[in-house]
């Protein structure tokens, strides 16, 4: 109702409306009229013989990699690829997956990545979704897209990285242009209905953010920074890991999954890599934190670490300015539909409060908390966070119903979406956000962003099973673990049942426990009783 956000609004005084209408907004910045591809090309002729990419013994320089991402560029030319289609990428993370993402980018296509051990399903699901007619693809990757292939109803280009490689030949960059307003890449992000929605974001914000990035973790120009690429290739913030750094003549540093479940190879690894930039979700800051409090050690280059996906608590914090007091600690927040993280609080000791903000808009981003009629509400007061400016991406791709409902017009800056987070939070005196939780059943899993719904429905799709009902259990990040419960015919099995989640949904978001009970307790007005069934599991396991 309009006339209520605007009786609610005359609660603001003008100055209030317009602090945090233009006074708590990132500083604005013009952004260069080019793409990450024209300013990654510049660097490359500018630095050819710095090292770009690291993955144990293998190093690039620029000029190598350069070369290969015009070839798979030319490549996806030839294939048909142009302006805007898109293109999966099913690869690992290797210096030939940074390649191919880099040739989507340079041959005006859209970047999608996709793992190579995701369950067929879901791989159909989202070509599919976003019209997808090109996959590059690896050895190990070949038998799933040829899997995939043969399911979906359009024909699909499989190209294979390696004979692209190996083929040798044009080595320029393409006659293309790619422009700011144009798309860059999606990624799906878990569906409280069932199927999860590809986030699209243009090339202006992702180059806004990795700007920000590059800014407040203090990346410098001309080399010298270390970055390691630690994330999964279908989480938003693997990209600046690598794209960062090879937009200022740095290197990226691959750090492969094995070394990440090995702590001490971890810390090893970002001592002798020189490594001076890292990213990680707080469950692993707090795995990080528990071996370097037993085995103390100087961390080598490191100066900067971001954590993302979670809330960062004080706790946590507290123990890091222990541990390692000369190493600043960033807490980036946002959504991958706002191009990673439209704020950033930087840390370069423990802060005064006792909790931890989510902290300043970034450069070219507005920050509003609302409520429910889309009307500021009084500093201080919780409301739901949103986002206006270059860092909103465009949309779920080819779904406009669900883009409708959390890309809306701004209605203090008419022409311009604005994303409606879902998370809740307030202002604080200091002009800093507090992220205060989410509005709906959305829930992380070590910074893997997980709905509920999605699992519960995909659980109820199954042969045999009546109810299902999925909760979260453990109080902090690292110990959080998902437990479904189910009920229905005999022959349906815990275990029948995990195996069945685990062909149509990505690993993080199978449970944990798996519980088979005779009835899922019920509310008083005959919902599902999340509350009973969170308490202990042992009853009913
Ligand atoms: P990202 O890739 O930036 O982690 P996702 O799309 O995976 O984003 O998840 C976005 C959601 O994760 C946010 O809406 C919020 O609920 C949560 N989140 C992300 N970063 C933080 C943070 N620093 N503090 C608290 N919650 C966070």
């Amino acid at each position: 109702d309009p006339r209520a956000r605007h009786e609610f609004q005359n609660l603001l005084s003008p100055e209030e409306a317009e602090k945090q209408l233009d006074g708590l907004a990132g500083p604005t910045v013009e952004l260069p009229d080019a793409t990450f591809v024209d300013l990654f090309q510049e660097r490359a002729r500018g630095c050819p013989d710095a090292i770009a990419v690291e993955h144990g013994t293998v190093r690039w320089t620029y000029r190598e990699l350069e070369r290969r991402v015009n070839r798979i560029a030319h490549a996806l030319i030839e294939a048909g690829v142009g302006t805007e289609d898109v293109v999966a990428v099913v690869m690992d993370r290797t210096p030939e997956w940074i390649a191919a993402a880099l040739g989507v980018f340079t041959a005006g296509g859209v970047y999608l990545p996709v793992r190579p051990d995701f369950p067929v399903e879901r791989v159909v699901a989202q070509l599919e979704r976003s019209a997808c007619a090109v996959a590059l693809t690896e050895p190990g990757s070949e038998a799933l897209v040829r899997a995939v292939s043969a399911r979906l109803a359009a024909p699909l280009t499989r190209l294979s990285v390696t004979r692209v490689l190996a083929r040798g030949g044009h080595t320029e960059p393409p006659s293309v242009s790619v422009t700011p307003g144009q798309a860059a890449y999606i990624y799906f992000t878990s569906g409280s209905t069932g199927s999860p929605k590809g986030a699209l974001c243009e090339h202006a914000g992702f180059l806004n953010h990795l700007y920000a990035k590059i800014e407040d973790t203090g990346i410098t120009a001309g080399g010298g920074d270390v970055v390691t690429q630690i994330a999964s290739q279908c989480f938003d913030i693997s990209l600046w890991q690598f794209a960062a750094p090879l937009l200022m003549g740095g290197s990226v540093r691959i750090m492969d999954t094995r070394t990440q479940l090995d702590v001490g190879a971890f810390v090893e690894e970002i001592v002798e890599g020189r490594v001076t930039v890292m990213q990680v979700v707080p469950s692993y800051l707090e795995v990080l934190l528990t071996h370097l409090e037993q085995h103390p050690r100087p961390l080598g280059a490191l100066r900067s670490v971001s954590v993302t996906g979670e809330a960062l608590t004080y706790e946590l914090v507290q123990r890091w300015f222990a541990a390692c007091p000369d190493v600043q600690l960033v807490n980036a927040y946002g959504a991958t539909e706002t191009s990673d993280d439209p704020m950033h609080e930087v840390l370069h000791g423990v802060p005064e409060r006792d909790f931890v903000t989510v902290g300043r808009a970034l450069r070219n981003v507005h920050t509003y908390v609302l409520d429910e009629n889309l009307a500021l509400v009084p500093l201080g007061t919780p409301g739901e966070i949103a986002f206006s400016g270059v860092c909103v991406g465009r949309g779920y791709i080819n779904d406009e119903e669900r883009t409708r409902e959390a890309f809306v017009p701004d209605p203090f800056r008419p022409g311009t979406r604005m994303y409606r987070t879902g998370d809740f939070g307030r202002w604080l005196p200091e002009d800093r956000l507090e992220f205060l939780g989410r509005r709906d059943a959305q829930v992380k899993i070590r910074g893997f962003r997980i709905e509920i719904g999605e699992i519960e429905n995909k659980l109820l799709t199954m042969e045999g099973v009546r109810e299902a009902a999925v909760v979260t259990e453990g109080d902090t990040s690292e110990q959080r673990v998902l437990v479904a419960f189910f009920s229905g015919s005999r022959e349906v099995t815990a275990e029948g049942v995990r195996d069945f989640l685990a062909t149509v949904l990505p690993d993080y978001m199978v449970p944990t426990h798996i519980h088979r009970v005779d009835r899922l307790p019920l509310t008083e007005n005959g919902k599902i009783d999340k509350k009973a069934l969170a308490r202990p599991a042992a009853e009913t396991a």
